[in-house]
């Protein structure tokens, strides 16, 4: 009898090949190859037997491949492979030209589907350059190979197709799920779902989903079960959200009394008024710091939408007051802030934008980020900050004489020390791990407020899964006057064109960036090949080629801080009119004289991204453009791009994403911690809110899970914290 957490090598034999590929696929026990899920399942309705088949005709054929090999056509010498596909019934053979490796792809006598268009040469059919792959096993039963005319057999309506690797074929893995379905192992398998959730949602059981997502009878059963599959993540990673979300409101943080004493006059030194959005947020933020519960509130809203504003002005509420414990010289301190930002460019832009909003106001302010340290107001320096050491900052972040702490992850290492932090600002979030968030708010008796920051547009039942324990305010408007980016794709002989253009803009005394996918391309050959360009090579080219006449300078991850702060210094100055740079300007640099955006290589990257990116020249109120040149060979490209120039948000275009790309590559990587199928099921905004809904109301019942330990085993083991 084979059980759930038997080992796989230890079912059969197998060699030391299929160890390594098990190894390779993470597939340890029989439950990980249960929950090695099928990526598609292929219709069989339309597939031909072999026997039946006619020239000119396009057809889909399942049988298994004999006689394959490989040699030299007799003529023209050229590599050929040849096999011959076989039902039990019929046979056909099959052909490949300059395609050797075939042979060894495809192993001989296993079975495959095969698609291509039938031909004819001296009175034999056959199939020429056919495409072919191993599958886990024929469509269809093996008596009806005698039938002239398959009938695929409703028992096996679809069927699994699963991500292989070399010597874990889909066969391999259809052949021990067969096994472990015929032992018992699924017998007593335990449900971690109550049944009657199951019930409520139409959900198949464990065991049922097991069986429909692997030997699916028709496509309905395939999506049941995938369906409780996503349910169920999207349920236990809304239970730990809820379970922490309830912890941390029990634990005390500093109430934030006069919220609204002279804010309107520090606001009204604002060089701008607030859109509703930024007022609302600000409200929001404010009502929660008064009530000694910590608060947790992410803030999305679009590139150039105005959060540092609403970050200042809430930070200017908590300065306002004064920290009073009761015990005698306490009230005298201040309440401290900490501004966390991604890079160490966007630390210094918000420390120089921090100065600038409370430059009048006795507020102390410090920078704190791996290269350096600085203060303001300084003795030296009357009218900006100056540098300090480390230790010296560290003493008087320490003592609470330093009020706002902006810096990188330097912040958060373990010898900073705040003497009464009550509020903790991070920008662009999903950044910081959660982990790296507690570690910040863990260490003071007093639970900090956290307001959360992003830019990055996520679809709606993302945000509810991932964030699910933060609270929500949403900029969806920009500020007034702000004119839309003229966008757009451009082809390979309108290049010429849009030098001009930009040449335009930078003789009226703008300035441009320029996004190319790589850094560094040290082979020239490749480059060509690959048409990726890279910011060095295309820099020079610029330089040399086209813009002889403006200062051109290059940005990117791999210089050291010291010379990106000076390169971003420089264009921020206006001493660069050109910046070449990687994606690294994606996230919160503000530059508002830059209005141009020139993106190469855009199929290359996510349409959040893009969008990231052209929020670069969002900033200013005069007209800005964004041009993108793409290799779009591909359907899903064309589209991508076209969406890219209408859409009216960020929003929208990551709702787009996560239709067109699945939400794995939503900002190009697998970021979220969710596997492919939970993000698929993303798309179902109702599943998501139902799990929400019973996360909230068991954790309402019992908060710490007391009277249900499955349910704390399960996110426990599964840790759904994304650490
Ligand atoms: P983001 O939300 O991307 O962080 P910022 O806070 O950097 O945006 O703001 C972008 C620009 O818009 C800044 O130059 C800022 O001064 C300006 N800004 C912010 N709010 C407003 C507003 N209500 N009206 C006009 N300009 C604003
Ligand atoms: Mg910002």
């Amino acid at each position: 009898m084979i059980k759930h957490s038997d080992k796989l090598e230890n079912i059969g034999r197998p060699n030391d090949l299929v160890k390594a590929g098990l190894k390779k696929l993470h597939l340890d026990t029989v439950e990980d190859l249960l929950r090695y899920f099928p990526v598609r399942y292929l219709d069989i309705a339309g597939v031909q037997s072999i026997g039946n088949v006619s020239k000119g005709e396009k057809v889909t054929l399942f049988g298994k491949i004999e006689s394959l090999e490989t040699g030299k056509s007799f003529r023209s010498k050229i590599t050929m492979a040849k096999g011959v596909l076989t039902d039990g019934h019929a046979s056909l053979d099959l052909v490949w030209f300059n395609q050797p490796y075939i042979a060894k792809m495809i192993q001989d006598g296993s079975m495959v589907r095969v698609e291509g268009t039938i031909t004819e040469r001296n009175n034999k059919l056959y199939i020429s350059n056919p495409a072919i792959e191993s599958v886990a096993y024929a469509p269809f039963p093996s008596n009806s190979l005698f039938k002239n005319k398959v009938e695929p057999d409703s028992e096996l309506g679809i069927y699994p197709v699963y991500p292989e690797t070399r010597f874990i074929s889909s066969r391999w893995i259809y052949h021990h799920l067969q096994k472990i379905f015929t032992s018992g192992a699924l017998d007593d398998i335990f449900d971690p779902i109550p049944e009657e959730i199951l019930k409520k949602y139409h959900l198949p059981s464990l065991k049922t989903a097991y069986v429909w997502i692997h030997t699916p009878k028709n496509k309905n059963d395939a999506e049941a079960a995938r369906k409780r599959f996503a349910f169920e993540e999207v349920f236990f990673i809304q239970l730990a959200r809820q379970k922490e979300r309830m912890e941390l409101r029990h634990l005390p943080a500093a109430a934030i009394k006069n919220t609204k004493k002279d804010i309107d006059s520090f606001l009204s030194r604002l060089p701008f008024t607030l859109t509703n959005g930024q007022q609302k947020a600000i409200d929001d933020i404010l009502s929660d710091i008064e009530k000694g519960a910590p608060m947790s509130r992410l803030l999305e809203g679009d590139v150039g939408s105005g959060k540092t504003a609403v970050a200042a002005a809430t930070a200017f509420a908590v300065t306002n007051n004064r920290p009073y414990t009761g015990k005698k010289g306490d009230e005298f301190g201040n309440f401290q802030i900490a501004i966390m930002a991604p890079t160490e460019i966007l630390a210094a832009q918000h420390f120089e934008s921090f100065i600038s909003l409370f430059k009048h106001l006795p507020v102390s302010i410090a920078l704190m980020t791996g290269s350096g340290c600085r203060k303001f107001p300084s003795k030296v320096n009357p009218n900006g900050s100056t540098p300090i050491s480390r230790p010296q900052l560290l003493k008087w972040v320490k003592n609470g004489e330093i009020s706002i702490v902006v810096g990188t992850h330097a912040l958060i290492a373990k010898s900073v020390e705040f003497k009464n932090l009550a509020y903790v600002v991070i920008d662009e979030q999903h950044r910081f791990g959660v982990a790296q968030r507690k570690a910040l708010v863990r260490k003071h008796t007093l639970i900090p407020h956290l307001l959360s920051m992003t830019a990055t547009p996520i679809p709606r039942t993302l945000a509810l899964t991932i964030y699910g324990d933060l609270d929500l305010s949403v900029l969806d408007e920009m500020p007034a006057g702000r004119k839309k980016v003229i966008t757009d794709i451009v082809l390979p002989s309108g290049r010429k064109d849009v030098y001009e253009k930009m040449r335009e803009e930078l003789k009226s005394g703008r300035q441009a960036y320029v996004i190319c996918p790589r850094i560094n391309e040290p082979d020239p050959d490749k480059e060509v090949k690959l048409n990726v360009k890279s910011v060095k090579e295309e820099a020079k080219r610029l330089k040399e080629k086209v813009f002889p006449e403006y200062q051109i300078e290059i940005i990117h991850s791999k210089q050291s801080s010291k010379e990106k702060d000076r390169v971003m210094k420089d264009f921020s100055e206006g001493k660069i009119d050109i910046l070449v740079s990687t994606s690294v300007v994606e996230v919160g640099v503000n530059v508002p004289n830059a209005t141009v955006i020139l993106i190469e290589g855009a199929e290359r990257f996510g349409l959040s991204q893009l969008h990231q990116l052209r929020g670069r020249v969002i900033r200013s109120n005069h007209q800005a453009y964004c041009f993108v040149f793409a290799d779009a060979k591909s359907d899903t490209t064309i589209e991508r791009l076209r969406a890219f120039k209408t859409a009216k948000n960020g929003f929208e275009l990551a709702e787009l994403d996560l239709k067109l790309r699945g939400a794995g590559e939503l900002s190009g990587d697998k970021q979220w911690g969710i596997s492919d199928l939970a993000m698929e099921a993303l798309k179902n905004l109702k599943m998501v809110e139902a799990a929400r809904e019973e996360a909230k109301r068991i954790i309402e019942k019992d908060p710490e899970l007391k009277n249900n330990p499955i349910f704390l085993k399960e996110i426990t083991k599964n840790s759904y914290h994304f650490e």
